[in-house]
């Protein structure tokens, strides 16, 4: 294993790198381990271990043996878990987010301020699990009543990407606990470090055994696929690309189980005439370099209108061309490296295809020759409609700009995408504002703001970017079951 310094030695020697089943920590059938690596070094930081589909069997039989008990403890006591770990994450938010670093590239400070957004999510459910409601009303007839509760689900399985972590499973494990199911998590194989940092710091709140637990593997489908078939499975909540979504919801329709999908986006990004064009250049900095691009609310194209886009594409690639590249560990860096190989050559492609159909290259356009998963922050201008980014999510330090003269033609051009996950529009006009926040078909609008994620927001897209909504006071939702009690009130 190669490690820069004695805190990165520290910091992933202090993470418990086998199974978590059951409230206790174990090797994977055969002893079997895989290699996590640092992408901007291309070195092994540590390993751990491979599951196998019996020991993911073993994890579900541990989560559905835990569930009655979870479910009937008390929602006080639910809440106080959840609280407890809010604090220790937050006490420990700086070994987080270097363990965050190491394994997934991120600059430390964006790591850090993942680390405050995944906290939160405990704290935001640690306060809804004690206001789950149900309802008592008299029928239409009045002869009878009608009570309506909420109870768990049951057991879930939560299966997060890799460009946020601890975000991406603290927003389902959250709302899972406080609901009062049990979980078994699969972190994305890229960083597993993460969850399992997460996961040792809820077994050290007095998470009861088999609520939580979890499973690291490389070979996800083969993995999973037992598990979705269970019947004691009752919920399957995904993030990650559209295309495992979809191949996931499929496979979960087999037993019409429940399912929360938080997919893929293409998220325009439209400047107005009357945009305030700082403002608008700061919020496309967030937007677009957030996370080095791989966010699924990354901006991924620009419509800028006719008069102000000249300015504006300048602006943008005199503050993208200044954002230093390196190893997150590094202080001033602002651009980590992609995650893998074939995810830089992914963008590479299609900066070469668009430029090849006649953008502009304004800053970047390249991959640096040096270790590590690099790609420069790029501008492109004049980025033709039938370039493949337009309909590609991009995943990269890369913003295409185009522009536009009509304000309805901006809108339909934005809309035509099979996403809809988020978009971002910067307007001055109050009914400009609300005709496009009326119009865009996406689950979120953020209007003179590049970045909309909140622990008290509803966090989710339309069309093939999901089904379902995380955090806000309806995240909760997706953990529950409404049942119907019919009471005969005659006698
Ligand atoms: P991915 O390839 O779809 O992987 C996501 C997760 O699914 C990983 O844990 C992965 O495991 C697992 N997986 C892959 N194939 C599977 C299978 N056949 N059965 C069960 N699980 C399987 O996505 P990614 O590249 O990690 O993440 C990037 C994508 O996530 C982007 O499209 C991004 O937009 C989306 N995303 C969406 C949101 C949102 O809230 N809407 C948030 C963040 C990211 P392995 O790691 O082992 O492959």
């Amino acid at each position: 294993m190669t490690l820069a310094s004695a805190e990165e030695r520290r910091v992933v020697g202090a993470v418990r790198k086998d199974l978590l089943v059951g409230g206790e920590w174990r090797t994977a059938e055969g002893g079997r381990r895989y290699a996590v690596e640092d992408p901007a070094t291309e070195e092994d930081v540590a390993e751990v271990a491979e599951a196998s589909p019996a020991d993911a069997a073993a994890a579900l039989d541990a989560a559905v043996a835990a569930q009655a008990g979870w479910a009937a403890t008390a929602p006080r006591q639910r809440g106080e878990i959840l609280r407890r770990a809010y604090d220790l994450m937050t006490a420990r938010a700086d070994d987080l987010a270097l363990l965050m670093t190491l394994e997934m590239g991120k600059p430390l400070a964006e790591s850090r301020s993942e680390v405050a957004y995944a906290a939160d999510f405990f704290r935001w459910f640690s306060e809804e699990a004690v206001r789950i409601s149900g309802d008592y009303k008299v029928s239409t007839s009045g002869a009878n009543r009608v009570l309506v509760m909420r109870q768990p689900v049951g057991p879930c399985l939560l299966i997060t990407p890799w460009n946020f972590p601890a975000a991406m499973a603290a927003r389902k494990v959250g709302p899972a606990f406080a609901a009062g199911c049990t979980v078994v998590l699969k972190p994305a194989h890229q960083t597993p470090l993460s969850a399992l940092a997460i996961a040792q710091i809820f077994d050290e709140v007095g998470l009861p055994p088999g609520v939580l637990n979890v499973v690291t593997t490389t070979s996800p489908g083969d993995v999973t696929a037992p598990l979705l078939a269970d019947p004691r499975l009752r919920k399957l909540s995904f993030t990650g690309s559209t295309g495992v979504g979809s191949r996931l919801m499929a496979a979960a329709a087999e037993r019409v189980l429940r399912v929360s999908l938080e997919l893929g986006g293409n998220a325009p990004f439209l400047v107005f005439a009357d945009a305030d064009l700082e403002a608008a250049v700061t919020g496309a900095l967030i937007a677009k370099m957030r996370n080095g691009g791989e966010a699924c609310t990354a901006a991924n194209r620009f419509y800028v209108h006719s008069s102000v886009a000249a300015e504006f594409t300048e602006r943008l690639a005199a503050a993208i061309s200044e954002l230093p590249v390196g190893r997150g560990t590094e202080p001033g860096v602002r651009v980590g490296p992609l995650i893998d190989a074939q995810q830089r050559e992914k963008v590479a492609g299609l900066v070469d295809d668009a430029v090849s159909r006649g953008a502009k290259v304004l800053c970047g356009g390249a991959a640096p020759r040096r270790n590590g998963y690099f790609y420069e922050p790029t501008v492109l201008a004049q980025v033709p409609e039938d370039a493949e980014m337009a309909s590609t999510e991009i995943f990269g330090p890369v913003a295409p700009v185009s522009s536009f003269d009509d304000d309805e033609e901006a809108i339909a051009t934005a809309n035509r995408t099979e996403f809809g996950l988020v978009a971002y529009a910067y307007t001055r006009d109050l009914g400009r504002a609300l005709n496009v926040a009326e119009k865009l078909e996406v689950g979120m609008l953020g209007l003179n703001r590049g970045l909309v994620s909140d622990p008290a927001a509803p966090f989710g897209g339309v069309k093939a970017s999901g089904i379902g909504r995380e955090g806000g006071d309806i995240g909760i939702e997706e953990y529950l079951e409404t049942k119907y009690v019919s009471i005969d009130k005659t006698w």
